[in-house]
């Protein structure tokens, strides 16, 4: 074991993978080596998730396993940071004895002062504790030559935290008590952390937050111009010369105003693909879900993003078997599916989560009413992808290519979708674009060939 190595494992969202970049940065700024081996660490940190409740189960059940760890090497220290965190706290440690620190969602910034007030004794910081929030998003980070943590950590795609927290409250979500309330980041800031980062070589950046449509909007930014929205910093952000693909994510569709919208025919480096939780395709549901739009409001925003974009992926997320979804209302669902014909969805059976209000309502579906719309869902969406991905079949894609090993290169287009190609000269490295020709389409990805004139 090396004392200052330490091993991050990562559950749930983009938001977490980001803050896992921030933890590592913050403790390589203190003299710690990141290992990808946990037996060989000397800290391990569970960065976790509490949306969904399997996430949790699994943080739970490998803080088991690490207790065999633990007891063969007494000087290891655990950490659970993220949101089980923030919900949890000392629960954590009075049901974990053998974790050693619990940091919640707001101060992972002061991971290494953390780590040094828990020397003698076990700590759990989180929300409802007095220690001092910081109600700003610190940029972290700036130069590409600081992050080298692996394939979270692309050299020449990064992920730019622009806001956190949600003041939504959807009946059914922990965010806004795990996270927090809206934060936005001033956009100079952003700009400027952006500018650095593709002078390093940078290329493709993706704007992050619970909900970026709201950037700037519910909480004053000291110092950016006002009014100035969620579209004004793409605008500004797509100026930076040499940023070759902009995305974002992820989106309220409440949020998404026309000049959002407009911003996919206006800057011709944001990329054609959005994600769009719907979540039901009942507006009984939705208000329920407290999700404040109705199918028609929804549909007229992809109507209008599909006119000034016909070639847009659109992806969503979907929950079934919420409770007091009727038959009726989850036809309405599959309805939805079959009109705007998703790119991809992430689909889910509702699961109680504590504190939120969808967790006392009345209605609850069984496992097995639930698996089977999951399953009714997901096989129809399987269906769909498929059948948009055939209508690539024999254009010809540029893709940015993530790795090339021994010639067999993986990359994607600008609307997300990976293309895998076989035999691909081994200095076309990852970061550099191709054009590739579909030859073949899947579910999931799509396979492609150098165009003729590559060398
Ligand atoms: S918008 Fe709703 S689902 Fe998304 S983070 Fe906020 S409360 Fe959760």
């Amino acid at each position: 074991m090396n004392k200052n190595s330490f091993y991050i494992k990562t559950f749930g969202c983009q938001m977490n993978i980001r803050d896992s970049e921030i933890m590592a940065q913050k403790l390589s700024e203190t003299g710690y080596i990141e290992t990808s081996a946990p037996d060989d660490a000397a800290l391990i940190i569970l960065n976790t998730c509490s949306v969904r409740g399997k996430a949790e189960q699994k943080v739970f059940s490998m803080l088991g396993s690490l207790r065999k760890l633990k007891q063969k090497n007494p000087e290891l220290k655990i950490c659970v940071a993220g949101c089980v965190a923030q919900q949890e706290g000392q629960k954590i440690i009075d049901r974990m004895e053998h974790v050693d620190l619990v940091i919640g969602t707001q101060h992972i910034y002061n991971i290494s002062e953390l780590l040094s007030k828990s020397t003698n004794s076990k700590t759990a910081i989180n929300l409802s504790d007095s220690y001092e929030i910081p109600r700003y998003i610190p940029h972290v980070g700036g130069s590409p030559a600081l992050h080298d943590t692996g394939a979270q950590d692309e050299q020449f795609s990064k992920f730019v935290t622009i806001m956190q927290g949600c003041n939504n409250f959807c009946t059914y979500c922990v965010v806004p008590y795990t996270r927090g309330r809206e934060v936005s980041r001033r956009a100079a800031d952003i700009v400027n952390e952006i500018q650095t980062l593709v002078n390093g070589g940078v290329v493709e950046i993706t704007l992050l937050g619970q909900n970026v449509n709201s950037y700037g909007s519910t909480n004053q930014v000291i110092d950016n111009p006002a009014p100035y929205s969620f579209s004004d910093l793409l605008a500004d952000v797509a100026k930076i010369e040499g940023l070759e693909r902009l995305r974002f994510t992820t989106s309220h569709p409440k949020d998404l105003s026309e000049r959002l919208i407009e911003c996919f025919d206006l800057l011709p480096n944001l990329c054609p693909q959005i994600h769009l939780p719907v979540q039901s395709g009942s507006d009984r549901i939705l208000k329920r879900m407290n999700r404040k739009y109705t199918i028609a409001n929804y549909l007229e925003k992809v109507e209008r993003l599909k006119s000034i974009r016909p070639d847009i992926a659109i992806t969503t997320d979907i929950i079934v078997g919420f409770p007091g979804e009727t038959e009726a209302d989850f036809q309405q669902t599959m309805n939805l599916l079959e009109t705007v014909r998703y790119h991809g969805s992430f689909s889910f059976k509702y699961s109680d989560r504590p504190e939120t209000r969808a967790a006392d309502l009345d209605g609850k579906l069984s496992e097995e009413e639930k698996g089977r719309r999951l399953q009714q869902f997901q096989k129809r969406q399987d269906e769909i992808s498929l059948e948009r991905n055939r209508e690539y079949l024999g254009s010809t894609l540029s893709i940015l290519v993530e790795t090339n090993s021994g010639g067999k290169m993986m990359g994607r287009t600008v609307t997300n979708h990976i293309v895998h190609v076989e035999r691909a000269p081994l200095d076309m490295v990852p970061g550099t674009f191709a054009p590739v020709e579909i030859i073949h389409a899947g579910q999931h990805s799509l396979k492609g060939a150098l165009t003729p004139g590559q060398p």
